[in-house]
């Protein structure tokens, strides 16, 4: 072996050596990581002190967040939260987009049908809250009767509620926009967990708020898990656990004052039944959430037409003040999302008009009429401004020069032709609107989504309800569009006077007939 391939050898030796440290040394980095299981845990972080956003804004803190990170310590687990709407917490399970969910979920005999829970972790309950000025005529749940109350949507508190009879229940997102809703003075009262509002009326702005009565139920939060998933022993193992070391309590006293209650193995609801799931109720509630979907439609239509012509005209008119207002309105409406417009108008105005003092709510179907039109006002004065000023200017002089005023060259020459150009947009307006209708279902408004969400939240079968909610949405926008068409055709002068021409001929024929 010369000198040059002893020196070849050796630096592919040396090579391979320093390959091979990188890679142990790539692995023995790595592996701890590979060893650590991730687990998705989705929780909804609007419910204090359970789960709330940080006070930095950085991430989640609550009594839970902090229990499931000790579960995830003591059963080697890496834990990663997911925020998501507690209604859409057990079907993220059921279809595994999660691997538990935290959040202050009652274990119940229906959930465990389709999900699987952990040992109870927390003994909670049921209260009344109502405000403080009516606090003599609300004592009890009898009380409750024929009284409007405000409750989270698919919580134990919605269920509680329906047994009421003669209530009006509004449902919405989580329990601090219910309790909101009590404080601002549009309903009775809110049937929630008792930890719960009793934390907002402590550490929140709900000092005209009160909890009545005694505790409404017993009732366990367990965490959830997909059905049959591994990780059930090992996060029983784990909240055994830190029963035992005293973290469990070390935890408890760090949100809660006092001794934490002794917790069952197993809860005892899961002795009971759980409810069916039917299809001709799915079909009767879509029914009616169909027909307030088409109500609010009409209205919002109506309304936001008559508005929309006003901005239009002041659009084009030649006072320039009346011109900047209403670009100013058609800016401000369709640069902002339609979402924010109903909460500014449904939240923000009543507390704004409370705040100085003054007695004011709104009623929902008023506040989602009103944000729609309002909305959709912008967006048609659009259409309709764009319209107007599409036909030629050479019409006006035409009219004009043969004497006809602004109002019978608007009436007789212009808009009709004008009309005509903005069937298209209209239509595709009208078909917008009637999705849009779905948002106002966040006030708690009980059109065609809610109706689904509300069936979703109590029977879980997801897939199967937005599918139906999803094809009577396509059902109402494939007739608007038809409508519309049909009124395009309808109104076009070419085809029409064709028809007139030969009536069974087609619109070809006719002009060829005409011509010669
Ligand atoms: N404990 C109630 C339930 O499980 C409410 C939970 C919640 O709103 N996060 O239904």
């Amino acid at each position: 072996m010369n000198k040059n391939s002893l020196q070849f050898w050796l630096r592919r030796i040396g090579l391979s050596a320093i390959a091979l440290l990188l890679a142990i040394g790539i692995h023995s980095y790595l592996s701890p990581l590979a060893a650590q299981e991730v687990l998705k845990v989705g929780t909804e972080p609007a419910f204090p002190p359970f789960e709330m956003q940080a006070p930095d804004g950085k991430g989640l803190t609550g009594f839970d967040i902090d229990l499931f990170r000790a579960i995830g310590e003591e059963a080697n687990l890496e834990i990663q939260f997911q925020s998501m709407p507690f209604d859409g917490l057990i079907p993220a399970l059921q279809s595994q987009t999660i691997n538990a969910a935290i959040s202050g979920m009652t274990i119940t005999a229906e959930r465990a049908q389709t999900v699987d829970f952990s040992r109870p972790y927390f003994q909670s309950g049921l209260a009344i809250a109502v405000r403080k000025d009516s606090k003599d005529e609300i004592k009890s749940f009898d009380d409750l009767e024929n009284k409007k109350i405000a409750v989270a949507i698919g919580t134990t508190g919605a269920q509680e509620a329906q047994k009421i009879s003669g209530a009006e229940i509004s449902t919405f997102d989580n329990s601090a926009l219910a309790l909101q809703e009590l404080s601002n003075g549009r309903v009775d009262a809110v049937v929630n967990d008792a930890p719960v509002t009793l934390y907002a009326i402590k550490v929140g702005n709900l000092n005209n708020v009160e909890v009545v009565g005694e505790l409404l139920t017993e009732e366990y939060y367990g965490i959830a898990l997909p059905k049959n998933s591994p990780n059930v022993e090992k996060v029983d193992d784990a909240i055994d656990e830190l029963l035992q070391s005293g973290r469990y309590r070390e935890l408890y006293q760090k949100w809660f004052a006092g001794e934490p209650a002794k917790l069952p193995l197993v809860a005892p609801a899961l002795k009971g039944e759980g409810a069916a799931f039917s299809w001709s109720q799915l079909f009767r509630n879509l029914f009616w959430g169909a027909l307030v979907t088409i109500m609010l439609t009409a209205l919002s239509v109506f309304f936001g037409t008559i508005g929309g012509t006003l901005l239009a005209v002041a659009s084009i008119s030649d006072f320039k003040p009346l011109t900047w207002l209403s670009r100013i309105y058609i800016d401000f409406f369709r640069g902002t999302p339609l979402l924010v417009q109903i909460f500014m108008i449904y939240f923000g105005i009543p507390s704004l008009i409370q705040s100085m003092g003054l007695d004011f709510s709104f009623n929902r179907l008023l506040a989602a009429v009103t944000a729609l039109s309002l909305n959709s006002a912008a967006y048609l004065a659009e259409i309709i401004r764009g319209g107007i000023q599409s036909i030629d200017i050479g019409q006006w002089e035409a009219s004009q020069s043969m004497g006809m005023s602004w109002r019978q060259t608007m009436r007789y020459v212009i808009f009709p032709q004008a009309f005509r150009r903005m069937l298209p947009p209209l239509g595709n307006e009208f078909i917008t609107l009637i999705k849009d209708t779905s948002l106002v279902a966040i006030i708690g408004f009980e059109e065609l989504f809610r109706q689904g969400q509300l069936m979703v939240a109590t029977t879980y079968r997801s897939f199967a309800i937005y599918t139906a909610v999803a094809l009577v949405y396509l059902l109402l926008t494939f007739i608007a569009s038809r409508v519309f068409s049909w009124l395009e055709k309808r109104l076009d002068p070419v085809k029409r006077a064709s028809k007139q021409a030969s009536p069974k001929g087609s619109a070809k024929t006719g002009i060829g007939e005409s011509l010669t």
